[in-house]
């Protein structure tokens, strides 16, 4: 049986990044830039003033008291057009191009009009000291100048990416793809969360819970319903499910007389990669890759994740290897998020051979991350993930950990997790 890392290492040799697709800038957002961008303008495209106030020579200033006659006024979005002579200065306001001559802008704060009163054109402007040549002033290409590159590709596009490649006039930009994850839950006896559940029957949680998760982890969840445990229903609704770039399912994986989904799978004709992996828990996922899509579908794999139909064992399934196939996808390296190294805050007593992912709270204080672990009654116990931020991860073999160890915790995405 495989360990998870070798899991994980397993999924991600089968895994590339997703073909590049051409979005709106607006669409971009949270995606992986798969081009760069270079600039087509010098920003700022033109000298310009940082301060309301008095365009000048700065040679004109003598220390002491100095007139200046106005002769401009130039407002954002004006071209100036008087050059600054020697004992003239030009009233300029923030954002506005520096006019011909002038090397220097005194803030309206250290001026003062002669006589008294709103400055005008023709008028006298006082100003006291000097002033550095320069100061006030944003210089042409300073921040940006034309075919420099404003975003390399590979980069993940925030709020602030988005404002840069709109100066520069981006308004479609090539991303790696939000792959489309289809989601099939798999049991007789499940029915849809509308419903009142009879008797033996559950509400199918996991489907809804498995497309949050994707649209946490930057993927386009596709809900695919319920699947009954009959051979010639599953391969149909499976088939379907194909079409997406990854297909989740749920439920069915593991060795009972209705676990149908293996076979079905490799009847289909989905190449298996694993099946099985050392964790608790999780430890019947089943994982592999079909090639079949039609041409004008692409030529890109459908990756297939059979989870196990417990929603504990589902979730963490997700987090551990589904999140790092759609980080791959995406374009996100690394592709399996960095754990954190907390310390916990109680003894904790491990049991059980295999490594066990643990429903945890991850926070900070004064001493850095700290971890607790949350009371956790196995594979079925949603209220414990509801408890929790993070999975903490105790190695196989069972063992008690004592307050102040160290431990290795994953936590959830942070994107949208309030709690951390
Ligand atoms: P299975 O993996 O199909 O053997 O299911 C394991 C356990 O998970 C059983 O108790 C199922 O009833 C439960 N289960 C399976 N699918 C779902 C689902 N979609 N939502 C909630 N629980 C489920
Ligand atoms: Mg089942």
């Amino acid at each position: 049986m495989l360990s998870v890392a070798e899991a994980l290492d397993a999924i991600l040799h089968e895994v590339k990044p997703a073909p590049p697709v051409a979005v709106e800038l607006a669409d971009a957002l949270g995606l992986i830039t798969a081009e760069a961008v270079v600039s087509d303008i010098d920003s700022p495209p033109f000298d310009k003033a940082v301060m309301d106030g008095f365009a000048l020579r700065s040679g004109d200033l003598d220390g002491a008291e100095t007139r200046l006659r106005i002769v401009e006024h130039v407002i954002a979005g004006m071209l100036p057009s008087v050059a600054v002579t020697s004992g003239n200065a030009t009233r300029i306001m923030t954002g506005a191009p520096l006019p011909q001559g002038a090397d220097s802008v005194v803030k309206v704060e250290d001026s003062r009009n002669d006589p008294p009163g709103p400055s005008s054109v023709g008028g006298t402007v006082i100003i006291q000291g000097i002033a550095e040549p320069g100061q006030n002033i944003v210089r042409r290409g300073a921040s940006l100048k034309v075919g420099q590159t404003v975003l390399p590709a590979g980069r993940l596009v925030r709020p602030q990416e988005i404002g840069a490649l709109a100066e520069v006039g981006k308004e479609h930009l090539s991303v790696h793809a939000r792959p489309k994850v289809g989601i099939l839950a798999t049991g007789d006896e499940l029915v849809p969360v509308g419903e009142q559940p009879g008797l033996g029957q559950i509400r199918n949680s996991n489907e809804a819970m498995l497309g949050a998760q994707t649209q946490r982890a930057g993927g386009q969840p596709v809900l695919l319903g319920i699947a009954r445990d009959n051979p010639a229903e599953l391969r149909e609704r499976i088939a379907a499910g194909l079409r997406c770039d990854v297909l989740l399912l749920s439920g069915g994986v593991s060795e009972g007389t209705h676990d149908l989904v293996p076979a079905e799978l490799a009847a289909l004709g989905v190449r298996n990669v694993f099946h099985k992996v050392h964790l608790r828990p999780g430890k019947p996922l089943w994982f592999g890759v079909w090639k079949g899509k039609p041409a004008q579908a692409g030529s890109w794999p459908t990756y297939v994740f059979g989870l196990p139909g417990n929603p504990v064992s589902s979730l963490v399934c997700f987090e551990l290897f589904v999140r790092p196939c759609l980080r791959r996808l995406l374009g996100f390296e690394p592709a399996v998020p960095a754990p954190v190294r907390a310390r916990l805050v109680q003894e904790h007593v491990a049991q059980g051979e295999r490594p066990t992912y643990n429903p945890a709270r991850l926070a900070w204080d004064a001493q850095g991350p700290r971890v607790e672990p949350v009371r956790w009654h196995g594979s079925s116990d949603l209220q414990a993930m509801v408890q929790a931020n993070a999975l903490a991860v105790f190695p196989g073999g069972g063992a008690t950990y004592q307050p102040d160890t160290f431990v290795e915790v994953i936590p959830f995405d942070r994107s949208t997790d309030g709690s951390i």
